[in-house]
């Protein structure tokens, strides 16, 4: 089945082979087509991107027809009406009765606004202020706009408070794209719950039937050690530990970001480091007895000192 017109972002292959290959989509030829056997899924769709005409702005000016590319992560996605002020094309005033015709538009316009949109209108202000502070990519962002919106669809928002809601659906598309940003670092840039947030979430990933994989606890070695300053080989080094515990399935249900932490404090000793677990803790926000409990653990598993 080819559908004509559609900028839908759930279409799928119907093969269950083909069900964990990603759909391409094709801006050129306004097509979007199956990434495992190639059929056709859309055609003729509208191309929602920039229009990026000339070098300068000169031509830029001359040329461009439209404003920014549609995003989900803007209330009414960038296609609002705005109707101008009091003058007509060659820049004089309107005459006395058009002028209140037009008034009265505008109230109108401003008045059909629903009451969902406004709502929605503050989430995403809320969901830029949170992109900001942990430095998310927009991609990401238009993807938590997508899950939130399918989740007030779901009428999920009813005895939630759209803080939580927003943020739960930031931290699902954080995992669903692998950036590491733990429940804690979400919390707080949305000055949520945790404890709400993390039922929220819970009630989400049930209701919308999201796949997410576990956090990738590489990335979080990284992020920590970026953010310490520590050397390249101590990074490589706690990799290292890393895989060899993965190895010997010791990592299975620990936090993700605790275990990077330990795997971090142990190649900072053997590397002559002289870091202390509280300074991990405090980096990571994990207490400093897990910590000193998977360091343990990975002593006496792997027998390092
Ligand atoms: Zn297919």
């Amino acid at each position: 089945m080819i559908v004509n017109y559609s900028n839908d972002y759930d279409v799928e292959c119907q093969l269950d082979t083909c069900k964990t290959y990603p759909v391409i989509t094709d801006h050129e030829r306004g097509e979007m087509i199956c990434g495992g056997c190639g059929i056709l899924l859309v055609q003729n769709m509208s191309n929602s991107s920039n229009e990026n005409n000339g070098y300068t702005l000169e031509s830029f000016t001359k040329l461009a027809r439209t404003g920014p590319a549609t995003s989900l992560a803007i209330f009414d996605q960038g296609l609002s009406t705005i109707i101008g002020s009091d003058k007509d094309c060659t820049g004089k005033a309107l005459p006395g009765k058009t002028k209140y015709e037009f008034r009265r538009l505008r109230m109108w316009d401003q008045r059909s606004k629903s009451k969902n949109t406004a709502k929605l209108s503050k989430a995403f202000t809320l969901l830029h202020g949170m992109k900001t502070k942990l430095g998310i990519p927009n991609n990401v962002v238009e993807n938590a706009a997508y899950i939130y919106r399918k989740a007030v669809d779901a009428k999920l928002s009813r005895g939630r408070t759209m803080a939580s809601l927003i943020s739960a659906s930031l931290y699902a598309a954080c995992r669903e794209h692998n950036i590491p940003r733990t429940l804690d670092d979400i919390a707080s840039a949305g000055n949520t719950n945790r404890k709400a947030l993390s039922r929220d979430l819970r009630t989400i990933i049930r209701k919308l039937e999201l796949n997410l994989k576990p956090h990738d606890t590489a990335l979080f070695i990284t992020k920590i050690s970026n953010n310490m300053n520590l050397k390249e080989k101590t990074k490589r080094d706690a990799f290292e530990i890393l895989k060899l515990c993965e190895k010997e399935e010791i990592t299975a249900g620990k936090h993700p970001v605790a275990q990077a932490a330990a795997s971090l404090y142990i190649s900072c000793i053997m590397n002559g480091g002289k870091i202390s677990q509280k300074k991990f803790s405090i980096e990571s926000g994990i207490s400093d007895v897990t910590i000193r409990n998977i360091v343990a653990l990975i002593n006496k598993t792997l027998k390092i000192f």
